[in-house]
């Protein structure tokens, strides 16, 4: 059982009034807010231990070095990952892809060969291929989804040939909540030889991820979505593939051995962590995944889900359109209300101090297959409730009376 209240008490910036309202905030696909344990992580770490890591011998380089560390054990053993080297962290889930999509098509790639992604990605998880185009002379293939917003997974299996290199997907769409069956992606990827990237950024706040139950090949997450500070991400990738990848950029930490000649790299996961990396976050991110696992995934997603079910229900009642079935939504919703355009439904909903997120959410394909300009989407957190959501509907109401 969540204790709602009590979770409220570690998110200050909960108690914002504007226009003399409490604050609403369902904007937390965007990204969450961060409680007082976080905070203070970043404060004592600047306050009483910032230095460089891995390279001087003084007491705080020391101190920063190890919990540095054992942050990078926190993120192995939350997403179950079989070795700490491969857990790699980067600014967020857009720098984990682009780190992929540069290693692994210049390691592995040829002209000709072809990769998959899907219809409902991110934009972060279609430009950095695109990108590499200009590099290596690869196609993309596209998993449709269908009118549903489900993707269309019986389709996989004639779009992989032996040409394909890589899968990359979405667990979970960020513009409809839409959780994907990314267990048989990769086992009919898996079927073929072919690895798989995940894009874990709406899935891992929401529910428990095990990348060696999962048996993906790459995980991507953001730590900002999961009451992290921003500027701090993970990329989980199997050995067998880190090992054989060229290094995304260069600098240094991640070399062995540098003369004009020729360089030889770090081990993992420093040959994939140029420069000074993000210490105070990282350190922070260790904290957000405490909170998690004292407050214990079961409860969030018994609790997040009773929220769900509950504000769609009462959109549906009153007449919005709803995008994305799902028999497991999770995170968010996204819907319009008929002939208004989004940006006037949240701009109406802020004067009653409620933040929800408008327009094409980072996933204009998934606009275009809708044939929309964009959407309203409400994302839930822990520290949500009913009563927010019952003012929520009334505002919409009420907002709906302007419009209309
Ligand atoms: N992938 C998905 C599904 C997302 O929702 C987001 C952010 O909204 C991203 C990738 C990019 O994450 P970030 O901006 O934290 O790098």
């Amino acid at each position: 059982m969540i204790d709602v209240e009590k979770i409220r008490k570690d998110f200050p910036i909960l108690n914002t009034k504007i226009n003399n309202r409490n604050l609403i905030y369902f904007d937390n696909a965007a990204t969450t807010q961060k409680p007082l344990c976080v905070v203070k992580a970043i404060e004592d770490y600047y306050l009483k231990e910032n230095a460089n890591i891995h390279r001087a011998v003084h007491f705080l380089a020391q101190k920063a070095t190890s919990d540095y560390e054992d942050a990078r054990e926190k993120v192995r053993e939350f997403i179950g990952a079989k070795e700490k080297q491969e857990i790699i962290f980067t600014r967020g889930t857009t720098e984990s892809i682009n780190l992929v999509a540069n290693s692994f098509i210049k390691s592995f790639v040829k002209s000709k060969d072809n990769i998959i992604i899907s219809q409902m990605e991110h934009h972060s998880n279609i430009v950095p291929w695109q990108l590499m185009q200009n590099v290596v002379d690869f196609q993309i293939r596209v998993l449709p989804m269908n009118d549903e917003g489900e993707l269309q997974i019986d389709k996989l299996t004639s779009l992989i040939d032996s040409k394909t290199k890589l899968v990359s997907l979405t667990h979970v769409s960020n513009a409809l909540g839409v959780r994907n069956d990314i267990e048989k992606v990769i086992e009919i990827a898996h079927k073929k030889n072919i690895p798989v990237l995940v894009d874990g950024a709406q899935a891992v706040p929401h529910f428990s991820v095990n990348v060696q139950d999962l048996d993906c090949d790459f995980y991507a997450f953001s730590g900002h979505k999961l009451y992290a500070p921003m500027g701090i991400g993970v990329l989980y990738g199997k050995r067998e593939f880190l090992d054989r990848m060229i290094p995304y950029q260069g600098g240094g930490e991640m070399i062995e051995h540098v003369t004009f000649e020729k360089t030889t790299f770090n081990e993992l996961p420093y040959k994939f962590e140029a420069g000074t990396p993000n210490v105070g976050d990282t350190i922070a991110l260790k904290e957000a995944i405490n909170y998690i696992n004292n407050i214990g995934y079961k409860n969030i997603e018994e609790y997040e889900d009773e929220l769900l079910g509950y504000c769609e229900e009462k959109l549906r009642k009153s007449g919005a359109i709803i995008y994305g079935k799902t028999p497991k939504r999770v995170g968010a919703i996204s819907f319009n209300l008929e002939n208004v355009h989004p940006f006037d439904v949240g701009t109406l909903l802020d004067q009653f101090s409620i933040a929800i997120r408008t327009g094409h959410h980072c996933a204009q394909t998934v606009m275009q297959h809708f044939n929309i300009v964009g959407t309203n989407r409400v994302s839930f957190a822990i520290y949500n409730t009913k009563d927010e959501i019952d003012l929520f509907i009334e505002s919409l109401e009420r907002v709906k009376t302007m419009l209309y």
